[in-house]
């Protein structure tokens, strides 16, 4: 296509997971919620919509900032509200990364984070896990040029000193579910030569975070979604907690209107429900502990999981990963198969109702004694 930037026209874009007609599948492949968000959140919508919608919304979303600070102890300017938070890590990308600079990135994570250096024209660095899913020395050096590195990144050519702009790093990691302790993160914090996004999509499972950092470090950003553990997928709202200085900068690239009047009011009414998330989340936590449990004693190797889903890997090649998620499907319950080059493949299912669940477990059982 002759006008479009090379960049863009090189880059394979990013594929979201399928979304199957309402009824057709059991959906356990996106780590959407399974129970309702809080009522308190449906209540906001009926209740603006009998107001109208005939003006622009709140362009910061000022009434979300209020109530995301009291919760988390901040300032309101330290909050920016984003159309989903792959809003917020597109502002964040755009903020800090430009052509040719480096963005780097842990291997296997979130998929997206590459997309988003490529529409930048930016390079991804990737930094491989260790195979216990540890983190290697993320900023021990500058970006690798080649293979024979001390930790395993997939090298680039022609790296200029400190062009490194940003560096991502998902806690709860999908789609391990594992998490880096706290205070390892703060540590690699303080030796980064630039901010460190730490994208918190799945932290209210895990019930440890990175706000009392954000506080004490300002090179740490922090990226939150409504998605999963408030059960709003379908409404699009994330924000990001960083230092006023960050948001100052990332409110001039945001949109200007980002986030419509419906989700700004039902994201700060889901929010401020403090008691409905507390009780959800332990309900999924103790399903995911039940999942992770009975998996392993299938045989499948399952890292230890602090967020709505399970990794599931068969330890040798006699199961194919590829064949369980098609019978799977097949038989109406639809997980995620993944494959990461020079990783490995397998399954990410996440945790849906207990029943969902055992039905789900059910089949694997079946196809592993035979049924294929
Ligand atoms: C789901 C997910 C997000 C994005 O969530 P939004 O629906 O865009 O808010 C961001 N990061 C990770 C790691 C995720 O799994």
């Amino acid at each position: 296509m002759t006008w479009v930037r090379e960049n863009i026209e090189a880059m394979a874009g990013y594929v979201p997971g399928e979304q199957p007609k309402a009824g057709e599948a059991v959906k356990l492949n996106t780590n959407e919620n399974p129970y309702r968000a809080s009522e308190r959140a449906y209540d906001a919508i009926r209740s603006l919509l009998e107001t109208g919608l005939s003006r622009y919304p709140n362009a910061s979303g000022q009434a979300f900032r209020e109530a995301a600070a009291d919760v988390y102890g901040v300032e309101p300017d330290w909050i920016m509200c984003g159309n989903g938070s792959d809003d917020i890590l597109t502002v964040l990308t755009r903020t800090f990364v430009g052509e040719n600079d480096i963005l780097r990135l842990p291997y296997p994570s979130y998929i997206l984070y590459k997309s988003l250096a490529d529409i930048q024209g930016a390079r991804a660095e990737e930094v491989f896990f260790n195979d216990d899913w540890s983190l290697p020395d993320y900023f021990g050096q500058a970006p690798a040029t080649t293979p024979t590195a001390p930790f395993r990144v997939k090298p680039l050519e022609n790296v200029e000193p400190n062009s490194l702009k940003l560096a991502y790093l998902p806690n709860p990691n999908s789609p391990s579910g594992t998490l880096i302790p706290i205070d390892e993160i703060e540590a690699l914090a303080n030796a980064a030569p630039c901010p460190i996004v730490v994208d918190e999509a799945y932290a209210d499972f895990a019930g440890v975070n990175c706000v009392e950092l954000v506080k004490r470090n300002p090179r740490v950003i922090i990226s939150r979604t409504l998605s999963k553990s408030y059960s709003l997928a379908g409404l699009r709202f994330g924000f990001m907690i960083a230092s006023p200085d960050v948001i100052e900068q990332t409110m001039k690239v945001k949109d200007s209107y980002n986030c419509d009047s419906l989700s700004i009011a039902a994201a700060t009414a889901a929010i401020r429900d403090q008691d409905h998330l507390k009780t959800t989340t332990a309900k999924i936590v103790a399903t995911r502990e039940r999942m992770a449990a009975k998996m392993r004693e299938l045989g499948f190797v399952v890292p230890e999981s602090h967020a709505n889903f399970t990794w599931n890997v068969w330890p040798t090649d006699e199961i194919s990963h590829r064949e369980l998620y098609e019978y799977l499907k097949k038989n109406g319950y639809l997980v995620r198969y993944m494959n990461y080059s020079e990783w490995s493949d397998g399954l990410r299912i996440s945790v849906g109702t207990d029943e969902d669940v055992d039905a789900c477990l059910g089949l694997v059982e079946r196809f592993l004694n035979g049924d294929r």
